[in-house]
């Protein structure tokens, strides 16, 4: 055996966010006698999970209407979300969170005892689709969670990142990677493994708080041969662009506007009826339009706001609250000035995109779980709208449940000598250069293909493609040359060809997208619900990407679009703001 440390283990759980935590409490709870967890930072304190702005979108059974959640989120989802998922989503929710409430966190009640909640994206007034909100300092849940998982009996590994998947057979058997702090080699056999590393943004404005997600989950996944979904989709949003602070669901829900620079409110010209409270897929490419046509820039306006409205944003949103206050934007109960905001993006994995998971959370190779931000959203189809953080909560509970069953009824897990060398080469190897080029400096080549407006968020084909031959460019030329100083460096390697694969595959993905949907296509500005209700999948197959589009079981779903195509609807309204002059199936003429 090489050099290292070396670690058997019933689970493995890779991450220690909402939805690795989850995991290795459930399987613990499920019986199974050892679970690992490892976490490339520090369990409880890094990740997403830790910053996220309190917000969870949860059915209350018996107070809520679930017939009409399940259209909302359809509709939200518009029409890609996996239903039998929505349906488990929705009736585990809200249990999850219980759960957690009963461990330590703290849910904002009203003074006679019931959740407070606010209004949901895109919901109806009265019944629609309701918030949770948690309070107290950041990172509150994932202490709560450490704890419960230490509480569990399963054992924590902090500063282990994990690069590879060790598989025989098909059959996932473990992973390797190495300590953050010695740079140690790390081999781990496990019966069974949850993958619950997050997902990334290409190091773009919301990694508020820490920078450990950089798709590195799926960079193992689809090195491994799991199959991945939904990467076709890409998220932005809009976003401060003075601060780093997140939250704007919150925000948004206690009645901020968002204004371009002729200081008029347009959200109600694309969405008359929600405005700001609109569905994602309008929300984030309205702003976008009004940026094309030179409306920018564009500012956030919450000086409105009454002092129990600013109350409450300080109590749920405590991080951006301490930015604000000591940038003289917050003081006492009032919001001073606009704030400008911009657009953030692309993320691939926010929502949507991950490795494609059953019910089960089992990904396509056997001994193989995901959850969280890692796994496919398919329940919310291409929105969060069905809860990021609540459905990492739910997808890890499901993943730790049935990866402890599996583990218990599986022979014992196979590891080839020669793979176990194979991944110290693949995951050692920018130490062993003597020179070369350093993760960061192959993160921003990326970047500057990746980022600008005019390439994943607003798309064309033929821009898409040209991204893709620098992408490719980037892959064969700068990869190969990774260096390594130390372990910190040596992180950045691996995130680094986390990034760039990620980008590939969301080019990729995309250009097989011949419509319009969450992301606007100038080249197919329809969305085409007669032949695009459709997932795309992606795979390794040898050296080369294998993409495919597979039909939805729509004809079994109990929320049916009109079969029909139809102008992408923020199109429509720029139509009417005169932003675009003309567009067809040639594509869309700006003014
Ligand atoms: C600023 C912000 C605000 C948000 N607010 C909300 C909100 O109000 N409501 C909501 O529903 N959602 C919100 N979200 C989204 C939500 O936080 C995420 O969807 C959710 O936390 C994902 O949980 P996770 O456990 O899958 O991932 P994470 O919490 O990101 O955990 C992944 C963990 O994996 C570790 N890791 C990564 N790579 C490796 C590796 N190679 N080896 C080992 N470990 C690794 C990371 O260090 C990290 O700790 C917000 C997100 C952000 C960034």
């Amino acid at each position: 055996m090489i050099q290292g440390e070396h670690f058997e283990t019933d689970v493995l759980v890779i991450g220690g966010g909402a939805a690795g935590a989850m995991a290795a409490i459930k399987a613990r709870e499920a019986g199974c006698g050892h679970v690992l967890l490892v976490e490339k930072a520090h369990t409880g304190y890094s990740g997403a999970s830790c910053f996220a702005a309190g917000v969870l979108t949860a059915l209350i059974p018996g107070e809520d209407d679930e017939d009409l959640w399940m259209k909302e989120l359809v509709e939200q989802g518009q029409y890609l979300n996996d239903q039998d998922w929505l349906q488990i989503y929705l009736q585990e929710v809200f249990p999850r969170i219980r759960e957690v409430e009963e461990w330590g966190l703290p849910l904002r009640k009203t003074p006679d005892g019931h959740y407070a909640r606010v209004r949901g994206r895109g919901s109806h007034p009265e019944k629609g689709l309701r918030n949770l909100m948690f309070t107290g300092q950041v990172g509150v849940l994932t202490e709560v969670l450490r704890k419960r998982v230490l509480a569990s009996g399963a054992r924590i590994l902090d500063w282990i990142m994990i690069t590879s998947l060790l598989t025989k057979n098909g059959r996932v058997s473990g992973a390797t990677g190495f300590h953050g702090r010695s740079g140690e080699f790390i081999a781990i056999i496990a019966r069974a493994t949850v993958l619950a590393a997050g997902s990334g943004h290409f190091r773009c404005a919301p990694n508020t708080g820490h920078r450990m997600d950089n798709y590195d989950a799926t960079l193992m996944a689809y090195r491994a041969g799991a199959e991945l979904v939904n990467c076709d989709f890409t998220a932005h949003l809009p976003f401060c662009g003075e601060f780093k602070m997140g939250g704007m669901n919150m925000t948004v829900g206690l009645g901020a506007r968002f204004v371009n620079r002729m200081g008029e409110e347009f959200m109600g010209a694309y969405d008359p009826i929600y405005k700001e409270g609109a569905p994602r897929y309008i929300l984030s490419n309205a702003p976008l339009l009004e940026i094309k046509a030179g409306r920018g820039p564009l500012f956030m306006d919450m000086t409105h706001l009454s002092r129990d409205q600013v109350k409450l944003f300080r109590e749920v949103l405590p991080l951006n609250s301490a930015i604000l206050e000591r940038a003289g934007v917050l003081a006492g109960e009032k919001i001073m000035r606009k704030l400008e905001w911009s657009m953030y993006g692309p993320s691939l994995g926010m929502f949507s995109a991950g490795i494609a998971v059953d019910t089960r959370c089992a990904s396509t190779l056997p001994g193989l779980y995901a959850a969280g931000d890692a796994a496919a959203k398919v329940a919310a189809g291409v929105s969060d709208a069905a809860g990021a953080l609540p459905f990492a909560l739910v997808s890890g509970a499901r993943a730790g449940t049935h990866a402890a069953a599996y583990a218990r009824d599986a022979d014992e897990p196979r590891v080839d000598a020669a793979q176990v060398q194979e991944s110290w080469q693949y995951g050692m190897s920018p130490l062993q250069r003597d020179d070369g080029i350093e993760g960061d400096f192959i993160i921003e080549a990326l970047q500057e293909i990746v980022i600008p407006y005019e390439v994943l968020m607003l798309r064309h084909g033929a821009r898409m493609e040209k991204a893709l031959d620098r992408v490719t460019e980037v892959r064969d030329t700068l990869l190969p040359l990774l260096y390594a100083h130390d372990p910190h460096f040596l992180r950045l390697a691996h995130e680094a060809r986390s990034l760039v694969l990620a980008a590939e595959i969301a080019l990729r993905a995309g250009l097989e997208r011949k419509e319009s949907r969450a992301n606007i296509r100038e080249d197919y500005p329809y969305v085409d619900n007669v032949n695009w209700l459709k997932w795309i999948h992606v795979r390794r197959e040898g050296t080369g990407m294998r993409i495919w589009a597979e039909d939805l079981p729509i004809h079994r779903y109990a929320v049916k679009p009109e079969r029909k195509r139809y102008l992408h609807p923020c199109l429509e309204m720029a139509k009417g703001r005169g932003i675009v002059t003309g567009v067809g199936d040639e594509g869309v003429q700006w003014a």
